[in-house]
């Protein structure tokens, strides 16, 4: 295969960000305040301090208003729920987030269901997601939400393809499983969603036209587990040690990217694939929030 076969996730989301610029300035202009995003983070936890940085750092490219609502790990759930509360009717925030995950002593399923589905941008709401599932006006989950936006900006044809989405999680499997399967521009493809019981995975992967790999495993996904020629989105972000940074460590996808990429005729690398993506439909949330697309 070429190797021009790299889905660019850094490039298209500087695109498509910039076509969010050029809205958000025309809601300006409107109604005489920018679309505001509200990020909630619990805790010290680095990797989503630096996911939270890059949202706020994305919202200020995007001429959006943005602010970041830093909390002690020690915050109750009590706490944290008001805190939801106050931002369900705060006028001046069109669409908020509580950064994931949560310290262990908070239940995220009991904060998840206290936000105004109107304003979960990030689209984790039972009622978005169940509005998602029949084809209604909803907030999807930004990284399938992401997902299916590259699909369709590099013209993947996904109607009557076998798709295989591994992984089941709430925010990326399972969803992204709905949406490719759903009568819409992307979709109509027969899927195949796998999981840590599924048997003869790799028989599985073999005959996917599209790969979606969202499980957390360095590496997971090798050569001789896909077909030539098929589409691969590797969401997997994962750390491994690598003496040679002054980091120590780098990031890898759950494909095994090289090997992988010889095969394929469309793979996304890691970093710089779905990550960008994902920043990218959490703004485009709010632009709809701002605007009342999606809840009058
Ligand atoms: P998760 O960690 O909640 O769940 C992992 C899933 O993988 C489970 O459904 C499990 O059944 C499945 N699994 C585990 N081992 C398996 C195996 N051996 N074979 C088959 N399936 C197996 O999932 P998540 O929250 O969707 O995260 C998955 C990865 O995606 C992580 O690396 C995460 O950091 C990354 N992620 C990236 C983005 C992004 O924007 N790029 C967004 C969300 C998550």
């Amino acid at each position: 295969m070429s190797q021009d076969n790299l889905i660019d996730g850094k490039a298209l989301s500087g695109i498509i960000r910039e076509e969010i610029r050029v809205e958000a300035e025309k809601i300006k202009e409107e109604r005489g305040r920018s679309p505001k995003l509200v990020a909630v983070i619990v805790g010290e936890n680095p990797a989503s301090q630096s996911y939270v940085r890059g949202k706020v750092r994305a919202c200020d490219a995007a001429a959006f208003n943005s602010e970041t609502i830093k909390l002690p790990d020690s915050t109750s759930e009590e706490a944290l729920i008001e805190v939801v509360l106050k931002l369900n009717t705060d006028e001046s925030v069109d669409g908020f987030i509580v950064q994931l995950p949560l310290p262990d002593h908070i239940n995220s399923d009991n904060i998840i269901m206290a936000i105004d589905p109107k304003k979960d941008v990030d689209g984790f709401h039972p009622v978005n997601f169940g509005k998602m599932a029949q084809g209604l006006p909803a907030f999807l989950p930004a990284t399938p939400f992401g997902i299916i936006t590259m699909l369709e900006r590099y013209g993947v044809e996904t109607s009557g393809k076998q798709c295989v989405v591994l992984g089941r999680s709430n925010i990326v499997g399972t969803p992204i499983s709905i949406l490719m399967s759903r009568k819409a521009k992307v979709g109509n493809a027969t899927v195949t969603l796998t999981h840590s019981r599924t048997k003869n995975l790799k028989e599985e992967l073999r005959r996917a036209d599209i790969i979606i790999a969202a499980i957390g495993i360095p590496n997971f996904v090798t050569e001789d587990m896909v077909k030539d020629g098929v589409v691969v989105i590797d969401v997997g972000i994962n750390r491994v040690e690598d003496s040679s940074r002054k980091s120590g460590y780098k990031l890898v996808g759950d494909v095994d990217f090289e090997p992988v990429r010889n095969k394929a005729s469309l793979i996304t690398p890691v970093p710089g694939g779905v990550g960008p993506m994902t920043v990218c439909s959490l703004l485009w949330n709010t632009l709809l929030a701002a605007k009342g697309s999606i809840y009058k």
